[in-house]
Order: structure tokens, then sequence, then C-alpha cells
């Protein structure tokens, strides 16, 4: 059928990869009624196993999902593409440099921004997952002729979700009573997790907790997670990371519960003092198809120091890729 939706996902045969394409795939992501069409980008290394995970994608047999294919060709990936989860990166290895990695990403991103604008289709959404994500989606959008940049964002509701959680257990409220939490910056330890305008059942966070709960526990928690989810579990956090792309995709695409909102890095149109252009972190909805930056919240002076230090950090990653000549 022509109905149906393109889903491109990079790194496919990783962690997260496994932990996504399944549920995209049972109706999870884009819903029930939706079919769809995955595309799994790899390495030529990782092909084989991706060809694996495609094999038990077979095994599931899923009513919506109408074709699966696995390529190393990054045109043929986005060949048509409604959405992309550019979940595949360069890790940092041992002794690497900031500035390798960030070219190395770039011999990713750029490439992929660039068969993105050449081959997507015209509604095409992409998220990177994939780290240093937020400089990554800066380096796709900016190969991506033809595509609007807003197309392009990246994800921190992995972070958001995070906080919610954590503002839940210690209130004793569940998730669903949490709103106004906003994930500032960049999806970085850097990050700025701010409950200053969050309410609990209606309540102003602010009233419920300590504000040395909140600096002490609350920010580093959220903040570092990942790297305590590794201590813990002995391995980088897959499931939680995929889920939180669903999320993003999701209430991209499909909207909003009106009156909500989530945060999402997103190029910045100058609001809050983010410099234009910049893919920050901001407090969101998502309406028609697009997110929209929250207007008119009131920030605090830990939270504009803060937001500023994790600006600067995005400034001096932006400056870094641009010195290399891959933007
Ligand atoms: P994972 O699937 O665990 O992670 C993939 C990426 O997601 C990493 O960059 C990781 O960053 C990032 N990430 C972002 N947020 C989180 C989070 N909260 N928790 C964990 N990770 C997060 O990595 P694997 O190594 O298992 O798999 C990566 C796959 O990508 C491999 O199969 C590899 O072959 C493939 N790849 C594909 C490319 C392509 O398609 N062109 C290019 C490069 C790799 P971090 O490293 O900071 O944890």
């Amino acid at each position: 059928t022509t109905n149906a939706t393109t889903i491109t996902v990079t790194g496919a045969a990783g962690q997260i990869g496994y932990a996504l394409l399944f549920r995209i795939a049972s109706g999870q992501m884009l819903g029930d009624d939706v079919p769809v069409k995955l595309r799994l980008l790899e390495i030529p290394q990782a092909v084989r196993a991706a060809e694996g995970t495609a094999m038990e994608l077979d095994d599931c047999a899923f009513p919506l999902l109408e074709s699966i294919e696995v390529t190393d060709n990054v045109h043929h990936a986005f060949d048509g593409a409604n959405v992309a989860m550019l979940v595949g990166a360069r890790p940092r290895g041992a002794g690497m440099e900031r500035a390798d990695l960030l070219e190395a990403n770039g011999g990713i991103f750029g490439p992929q921004g660039a068969a993105i604008g050449e081959r997507a289709a015209s509604d095409i959404r992409t998220v990177v997952v994939g780290n240093p994500a937020n400089t990554n989606a800066l380096i796709a959008a900016a190969h991506a002729d033809g595509i609007p940049a807003e197309r392009f964002t990246a994800m921190t509701r992995l972070d958001h979700n995070r906080a919610v959680a954590q503002l839940a257990q210690k209130t004793g409220a569940t998730v669903d009573d949490i709103d106004g939490i906003t994930i500032w910056g960049n999806h970085s330890a850097t990050q700025h997790p701010d409950l200053s305008n969050a309410t609990v059942a209606g309540r102003p966070a602010t009233e419920l907790v300590e504000d040395t709960w909140v600096r002490d526990e609350f920010i580093p928690r959220v903040a570092k997670r990942g790297a305590e989810i590794i201590d813990v579990r002995g391995a980088s956090s897959a499931a939680s990371a995929a889920n939180a792309a669903i999320d993003h995709v999701r209430d991209w695409v499909l909207g909003m519960v009106p009156g909500a909102w989530t945060s999402a890095g997103i190029v910045s149109d100058g609001s809050y003092g983010v410099p234009e252009g910049l893919v920050s972190s901001f407090p969101v909805i998502s309406r028609g198809g697009e997110w929209e930056i929250v207007p008119n919240i009131e920030i605090d002076a830990i939270s504009r120091e803060r937001i500023d230090a994790s600006v600067a950090e995005l400034i001096s990653e932006r400056d870094a890729v641009r010195s290399l000549g891959l933007i």
C-alpha cells in the first residue's frame, strides 16, 4: 500500500536499535493503525547483525510491518523516508580529543544530512540520538539542502523523562501528576533540568521539595543518570533511550495533550537568550506536526546561570565543527 510511513533507523544493530525497532513495528510509535516500512542503516561490518534483527522482526509477524530493508548505503536508506532516527554515532574512544569526536561524527552526520536532503520525503522529521546529539543534528541540518532546519532535532526526552520520574518518586506522586519540567541546553552533563516551573498535581514543585534537594540531588542525578545506569546495570541505558526516542517522534507527529509540555532539542529562534540556529533543548509543545517553544517562562537566577553554561558548551561545539569545515 502507499500510505505506509517509511522510518529509517541508523545504528540499527546497536543496543538502542534493538530496543527501538520492535516497538516501532508493533505500532507503539505512530499508532496501531499506521503501517510502517523500516529501513535499517548500518556500517558494513554490522550489516549482518542488523539482518539478524530483521529476521527477528519477520518472526514477530507484526501486522503493521510492511517491509524491512537492511542497507549500508546512505542514499538508499533515506529514500522516501518520512521519519529518520539517527542512533548510530561514533563513541568517544580512549584518549580521543573532542575535536576528533566531532570530526568523526561530522563524517557520519554530514553525509546522512545530505542524503536526507536528496532523498527523503518532503515531510521528513529527523531525531538525532547518537552523541553529541545536538551538534550532530546541527551538522545534519547544515547538509540537508532544501529541508527546513526545524526538521532536525536532538533527543533530550530521556533526560526529561528521568526528571519527571525523579520528581514523582520524591513527592510520592504519579508521573501523570507532573508537568512543567524543562531540560535546557545540551544533552550532556551541562544540561539544566529545571523544576522552577514544575507542578505536582497542580501544586508548585518548589513548595513540595527543598532547594537543597533540587541543587544537590535532583540536578546532578538527572544530568549524570546515564553514568549511574552504566554503573548499576553494567551496560548503558538502551531501552529507556529507545522509549524516549519513541515518545519524541510520537509527540512530534501526532501532537500532545493540550496544556502539557515536554523537552526537545530544537533549532533556536533566539528564545530565552539561546543564540538563533543552535540546536538546544527547550520547553516545547507539539502542534500541527511542529515543535513550538513554550513562551514567557520565568527563569530564575540559578537556572539562568546553568542555561548559559550549557549554551556556552553548545556554542563551543558549533565553533569547533565550523572550524573543522563540517558546517
Ligand atoms: P547504542 O545503541 O547503545 O547507542 C547509540 C548512540 O546513542 C550512542 O551515540 C550513544 O551515545 C547514544 N545515546 C544517546 N543517549 C543515550 C542514552 N541515554 N543512553 C545510551 N546511549 C545514548 O550503541 P551501540 O554501540 O550498541 O550501537 C551503535 C550502532 O551504531 C552499532 O551497531 C554501529 O555499527 C552503528 N553505527 C552506525 C553508523 C551508521 O549507520 N552510519 C555510524 C556509526 C555507528 P554514547 O556513545 O555517548 O553513549
